[in-house]
């Protein structure tokens, strides 16, 4: 503690970048008491990231707001946040009646912030309630049976309800905050409104999004499974109405929460005029390693990985990065259409697995004009993929080793993808294996990850309304304007 008492500075009843050691974790205003010597008050966590710098010693560094009298107007001392729930905004464009198609964290969100502001909202979902889709994803993952609106990307919760669970995002803006603590009121540990790198896992999240669906049905709002929208009419660059199970209904607003898998949506909007953009994503692979092998290389020998929990990494190479890294994981094949398989991570909330895993990506470029090239190339990997393992809806592998010798072992994955693609990533395999030494001899890869961002945007201006057609307002991960589980959630509360 003592040793890093140079880095501290007190400004205002805050203490920055204060060590906390991994054990009092839990016991922080006894630890600030023990820097200054005195006794502190209504202590608020701002800050609390795992330090791994110094090798076999991890620990804490914290950021927090004290006093040092205790304020008889404040709640009782409380080691959480303040209060993060905000009222979200009211959208004046928005009408009173609003339907919503999707029901991930962009759709979820969309709802609960206009039933909050008195609208009158209809969610549309092509999947099933959280828990059926749980059983369908099972038998998927057990005997490749695939369903095409049950899936790991479709059905109640989106793409992340059976995801990792993490909640990262690369600004905290005010309604990320204010997801948080909504994911917080709903049940989530207070600690990730300070964390650093908060994450929930699939079990919670699942528990979450159960409790978001009553919410949303004790604000009135109606949720309709297994109800897929099909279509769209516009008149005079208005929306008109919405075809869903293929019943027409009048539609004034409609917010398109949909995900970027949602593929058959995008050619729907193209072919009425709803302004597409093409966008850069990434493809790659997904890396496994130990856990154990991960832990040692960032933490050091002899420490206690109870208390640590599950190591990661961030790697960036010349031609290649890491990316969604799932520690203490499982490598999932993930399909969202017939015939063809893709690779992500998924995790519980101990992240107790004896593996990690991350995707390890190139850049794919998009030129703006062009909304074809990119579902065409993820689908062409997908599709080749499916082909390799014998149709089963299981992804290829192949040990990091055999990748760079382009020696088959089960599957040679140089016939899988490009060749620019397996380039970049044998340069940044040996790149990483410079800075992580032992990440080839212990990594597997598994193939194709084609699924990390969207490959299109819809188009839409300040207001989040379509700049072509009036009446849709797309949101999310798929409308090309968000990524991730709190971003998506937040872009949708936004609107
Ligand atoms: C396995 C996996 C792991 C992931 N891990 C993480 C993670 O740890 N952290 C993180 O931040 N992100 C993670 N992601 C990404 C994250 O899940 C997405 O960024 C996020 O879910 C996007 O939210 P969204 O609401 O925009 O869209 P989605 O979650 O994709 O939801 C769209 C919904 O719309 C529905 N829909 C589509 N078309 C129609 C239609 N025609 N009619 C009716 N309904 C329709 C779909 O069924 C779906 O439920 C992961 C994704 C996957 C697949």
């Amino acid at each position: 503690m003592e040793a890093s008492f140079h880095f501290l500075y007190i400004l205002a009843m805050e203490l920055k970048q204060f060590e906390v050691p991994l054990l009092q974790k839990n016991n922080i205003p006894q630890v600030i008491e023990k820097i200054l010597g005195k006794k502190v008050f209504n202590v608020h966590i701002e800050r609390l990231a795992l330090d791994y710098r110094r090798k076999g010693n991890p620990h804490y560094v914290c950021n927090a707001t004290f006093s040092l009298e205790k304020d008889s107007r404040e709640a009782p001392q409380n080691l959480c946040t303040k209060t993060l729930l905000k009222k979200y905004p009211k959208n004046k464009s928005m009408p009173s009646e609003v339907s919503i198609v999707g029901a991930g964290p962009a759709g979820l969100w969309a709802a609960y912030a206009l039933l909050l502001n008195g609208h009158k909202v209809n969610l549309y979902e092509q999947g099933k309630p959280v828990e059926e889709r749980f059983r369908d994803i099972r038998r998927f993952l057990k005997s490749g049976i695939f369903l095409e609106n049950s899936n790991i990307f479709f059905g109640e919760g989106g793409a992340g309800a059976f995801s990792d669970g993490k909640l990262n995002t690369r600004s905290r803006t005010e309604f990320s905050q204010a997801v948080l603590g909504d994911l917080i009121n709903l049940g989530a540990s207070e600690e990730i409104a300070y964390l650093s790198k908060p994450h929930i896992g699939t079990d919670q999240l699942q528990f979450l999004i159960k409790k978001m669906r009553k919410q949303i049905f004790e604000l009135g709002g109606k949720i309709h499974f297994e109800s897929t929208l099909q279509d769209i009419s516009v008149r005079d660059n208005c929306l008109n109405s919405i075809c869903i199970n293929s019943k027409w209904q009048p539609c004034e607003a409609l917010v398109l929460a949909s995900g970027h898998s949602a593929r058959n949506i995008y050619a729907m909007l193209q072919a009425h005029g709803v302004a597409l953009e093409g966008k850069s994503f990434a493809v790659g692979v997904r890396v496994e390693h130990p856990q154990s092998f991960i832990n040692e290389t960032r933490f050091g020998k002899g420490v206690d990985y109870k208390l640590t929990g599950a190591a990661d990494y961030t790697l960036t190479g010349k031609t290649a990065y890491s990316f969604c890294m799932c520690p203490g994981g499982v490598v999932v094949p993930c399909a969202s259409e017939p015939n063809g398989v893709a690779t992500n991570g998924m995790s519980y909330s101990r992240r107790n697995s004896p593996f990690a895993n991350s995707a390890l990506i190139v850049p794919y470029e998009v030129d703006k004009s062009d909304v074809k090239s990119g579902i065409a190339f993820q689908r062409e990997l997908e599709q080749r993929a499916f082909e390799m393992t014998g149709k089963n809806y299981s992804a290829p592998k192949q040990s990091a080793e055999n990748f760079l010798a382009k020696k088959s072992g089960d599957y040679n994955l140089w016939d899988l993808m490009p060749e620019n693609i397996n380039t970049s990533l044998e340069a940044a395999l040996y790149e990483f294996e410079n800075k992580m030494p032992g990440f080839i001899k212990n990594g597997l890869l598994i193939a194709p990850e084609t699924r990390t961002s969207s490959p299109l945007r819809i188009v839409r201006k300040e207001n989040g309304e379509s700049v072509s057609v009036a009446g849709i307002y797309p949101v999310g991960e798929g409308a090309g304007y968000a990524g991730g589980i709190l971003t998506s959630a937040a872009d949708g509360a936004r609107l």
